[in-house]
């Protein structure tokens, strides 16, 4: 029998995995995927962001006191510890996102298998896990294949978000059938739909803008680069708005766009120096042209006006609507297009010291299964890391 089998074998289970063979624990791990780590492979576009050098909590969306718990036994300097001393070296770019320095995620993969080998995993790939029951003092679990019998259980099983990776409900299904929680799942860190036409012509335009949002509770502010696509927004700042925009719908949440997020101020004084300038000509000094050309005409501006034909008032109201420009959201793209899902098992029902049940002794969770998000940035792998090393050592 086993000390523990792990479901699951991405970042939270392979850490998971590592830790506790690495203190003499018999283990196995079990993927329905015919390899390990999947989603570890395309993080980062392929270069691997496994975490952030700025590790404020308010990039997370969950229990703030769960992840202060977790983060005080394995940070994010732990993390790159545990790289380093293994000779991934790494190094830290723009937004703090921490990468290895040959920018590929394959020397990730390659160290954490390595591990796993070193420490005398079991491994088990392209097995799904369809049933886990919970005896006494050990717990049994079916896949297609095999009826496996472990002492301890780590439902390490991810998210239902990129499902085109083999992601899918059935940890969360796994959880349920044991008396477990689950907070409503909604896509995040996704592309946002919006409703109108104004923006169809801007598909393929970045731009660096903030995203307002003001919740009926709460206002909070994104900033960086906005893409405009066929359906809506995307680029870096939509994605780390999307879970607050999602959320905040429900509450009719009001969300702009601000265009002109450093430039207002030196834009306003500026109407005068060629009084001859076209409109889009002068704004095109500090956004793209494009947004100029289309949202002007939505302002009731004509594209030919030059800038001594408008007065103070008239040239205000256009400042205020690229400083203000309201957008309405239709909804979030689907899972498919998702890089994490949002909600999952209750952080009340575990254990934030040990990551185990406070429901069934013995069972344990790790990784992005649980009701805890983070942002963009290397935001969820540290957190499937850090939850991982934490049940890892508990058992
Ligand atoms: C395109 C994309 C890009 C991303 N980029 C980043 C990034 O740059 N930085 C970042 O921090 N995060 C990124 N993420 C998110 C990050 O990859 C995940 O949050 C992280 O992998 C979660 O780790 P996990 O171990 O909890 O789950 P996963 O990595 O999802 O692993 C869960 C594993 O469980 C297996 N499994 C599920 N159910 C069963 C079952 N019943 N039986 C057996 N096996 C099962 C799955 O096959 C899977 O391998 C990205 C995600 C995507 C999709």
């Amino acid at each position: 029998m086993d000390d523990l089998l792990i479901i699951g074998g991405g970042p939270a289970g392979i850490m998971a995995a590592i830790t506790a063979a690495g203190r003499g624990k018999k283990v196995t791990l079990i993927d329905k995927n015919p390899a390990l780590g999947k989603k570890i492979l395309v993080s980062g576009n392929g270069k691997c962001n496994i975490s952030n050098s700025d590790m404020s909590l308010a990039r997370y969306a969950g229990d703030k006191n769960f992840l202060k718990t977790v983060f005080s036994c394995f940070d994010n300097k732990t993390l790159m510890e545990f790289f380093e001393k293994r000779g991934v070296i790494l190094k830290t770019e723009g937004f703090g996102r921490v990468l290895p320095i040959t920018e590929s995620s394959a020397t990730i993969i390659d160290c954490l298998l390595e591990e796993l080998v070193f420490n005398k995993v079991t491994v088990k790939n392209g097995e799904q896990v369809l049933s886990l029951a919970a005896k006494k003092n050990s717990f049994t679990i079916k896949t297609g294949r095999n009826v496996y019998e472990a002492r301890k259980v780590l439902v390490a099983a991810g998210s239902c978000a990129y499902p085109q990776l083999g992601s899918n409900n059935s940890g969360y299904e796994l959880a349920g059938k044991l008396g477990h929680s689950v907070i409503p799942l909604r896509p995040a860190i996704v592309p946002i739909e919006l409703f109108g036409d104004w923006f169809h012509k801007l598909q393929g335009v970045r731009v660096e803008a903030e995203l307002i949002i003001c919740g009926k509770e709460e206002k909070k502010t994104y900033s960086g680069e906005l893409l405009f696509t066929k359906y809506g927004i995307s680029g870096p700042v939509t994605l780390d708005a999307s879970l607050f925009i999602i959320d905040s719908l429900k509450n009719n949440a009001e969300v702009f766009i601000n265009f002109l997020p450093f430039y207002r101020e030196k834009a306003s004084a500026a109407w005068d120096f060629r009084p001859e300038k076209p409109v889009p000509a002068f704004l095109s000094g500090f956004v793209p042209k494009k947004i100029a050309l289309n949202l002007l005409p939505v302002l009731g501006v004509e594209i030919s006006t030059k800038c001594k034909e408008l007065n103070r008032k008239e040239r205000e109201r256009i400042i205020n609507a690229f400083s203000k420009w309201p957008v309405r959201i239709k909804g979030s793209r689907p899972y498919s297009e998702a890089m994490a899902a949002a909600g999952g098992v209750a952080t009340a029902e575990i254990n934030a010291q040990t990551m185990e049940s406070k429901k069934v002794p013995g069972l344990y969770f790790a990784g992005e299964i649980i009701d805890i998000t983070g942002e963009s940035g290397g935001y969820n792998m540290q957190f499937a890391f850090s939850s991982g090393f934490v049940a890892g050592i508990s058992v």
